[in-house]
């Protein structure tokens, strides 16, 4: 049997998880820029894409007694905002394909009703215009939640610019530490441009990052150079830890440890000039070409293997991958031969809210215990996928 603890990512998978800086990173400045959510309109950058969404129900005048409709398959730091704004979220089911029940969500509507929130799992987008269409014909605020597809087009316009407000989470698809956004294509944003953090935010977003790249073997003449001040770092924040008044908020938002916890005295803070920078000035191009390259090459590796599909038939066109989700039958041991081979995997939506279960959603349920997501970011060199995709090969015939 597995406890809790078996199941807990490695302290370190043998490829990086998430994108790490290196110097492809700032490559291919010719190619012309996707869309993303950036495109969508006005725009502030925040520290989260829970920040975001906190603040994007604000602008939707969500308060004590409404409800927000939130769909059962989610993640956990998807709840504190709602909950933080005194409204009730309501779950609402998925099809098989992790496509929105609209039936059911039709069913969920009253009058406290004030916003939905939609996510496009793993980078594919959702049915976005017929929820824009059903949102217009019953008068209710439309969340498009793009924490999984920063980058992206769907019927021609670009991901984020369906709901009245729209998050992203650019941690999952930049080689950065933290970092979230609200945009609206549809109206005005009231909330204020935000102010930094302070120095001490600033140096860690910074650091974090290159050290992230520095584990996975990256960038290997700045990490020569930058060996003392990285010493002299972490002596510095020993004592910073020391003397920091009692109650003062984190450092760094709780998004950066893997937390879901919600923090309010993040919404007002901008993202690091360190994270704004790598978005202005990375390629956007070879992101999403890579990460869609990836993603096809491990769809073809892992095609009729045993016990397990992948989520989605298709990667749509116009569609940039967060990571790469395979449906298992037997996700337990698979998972610890997985983890024992020190592959990269999130099960995204492990846990559910509490009362979300098979009762609420059986699609949701299912997902929640059936689906492994394997990385497929800009920065896995072609040796580590290769590895990977053979390393899950052999777990799943084992
Ligand atoms: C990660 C995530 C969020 C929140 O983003 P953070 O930047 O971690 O706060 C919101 N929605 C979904 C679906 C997510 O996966």
């Amino acid at each position: 049997m597995l406890t809790p603890d078996d199941i807990k990512p490695p302290a370190r998978p043998r490829a990086p998880l998430a994108p790490v800086l290196s110097g492809a990173t700032f490559g291919a400045p010719h190619l012309p820029r996707p869309a993303s959510v950036l495109d969508a309109g006005a725009v502030r950058m925040v520290t989260s894409g829970r920040i975001a969404i906190a603040l994007a129900l604000r602008e939707m005048g969500v308060g004590a007694g409404h409800v927000v409709l939130v769909p059962a398959y989610h993640s956990m730091s998807m709840i504190p905002p709602v909950l933080a704004c005194g409204a009730q979220p309501v779950f609402y089911k998925l099809g098989p394909d992790a496509r929105v029940d609209l039936a059911d969500v039709a069913s969920k509507l009253t009058q406290s009703v004030k916003a939905i929130m939609v996510t496009s799992y793993f980078g594919i987008p959702q049915q976005l215009s017929e929820l824009r269409a059903f949102c217009d014909s019953h008068g209710v605020q439309m969340l498009e939640d793009c924490a999984h597809c920063f980058f992206g087009e769907h019927e021609g316009k670009p991901v984020g610019s369906w709901g009245d407000y729209a998050i992203a989470s650019s941690m999952k698809f930049f080689p950065i530490y933290e970092g979230g956004c609200l945009v609206s294509a549809r109206h005005a944003l009231r909330t204020p441009d935000p102010v930094s953090a302070g120095a001490g935010f600033e140096a860690k977003a910074c650091l974090n990052a290159l050290e992230s790249s520095f584990a996975y073997g990256r960038l290997p003449l700045v990490r020569a150079a930058l060996w003392l001040p990285m010493q002299l770092k972490a002596a510095l924040w020993g004592m910073l830890k020391q003397r920091r008044a009692p109650g003062a908020p984190n450092l760094t938002p709780s998004s950066s440890d893997s937390s879901f916890e919600f923090d309010p005295r993040w919404l007002d803070k901008r993202s690091s000039w360190f994270s704004r920078s790598v978005i202005a000035r990375a390629s956007h191009a070879r992101i999403v070409q890579q990460r869609r390259a990836n993603y096809l090459q491990l769809q073809q590796a892992l095609a009729e293997l045993p016990g397990c599909r992948p989520l989605f038939d298709a990667l749509p066109a116009g569609a940039c991958p967060w990571l790469f989700p395979l449906l298992v039958e037997d996700p337990q041991p698979l998972f610890a031969r997985l983890h024992a081979a020190g592959v990269p995997m999130t099960r995204f939506a492990e846990t559910l809210w509490p009362g979300v279960d098979a009762s609420v959603c059986a699609n949701s349920a299912n997902f929640s215990q059936r689906v492994i997501a394997f990385p497929v970011h800009q920065e896995l060199r072609d040796d580590e996928l290769t590895w990977m995709s053979g390393a899950i090969r052999a777990a799943l015939n084992a």
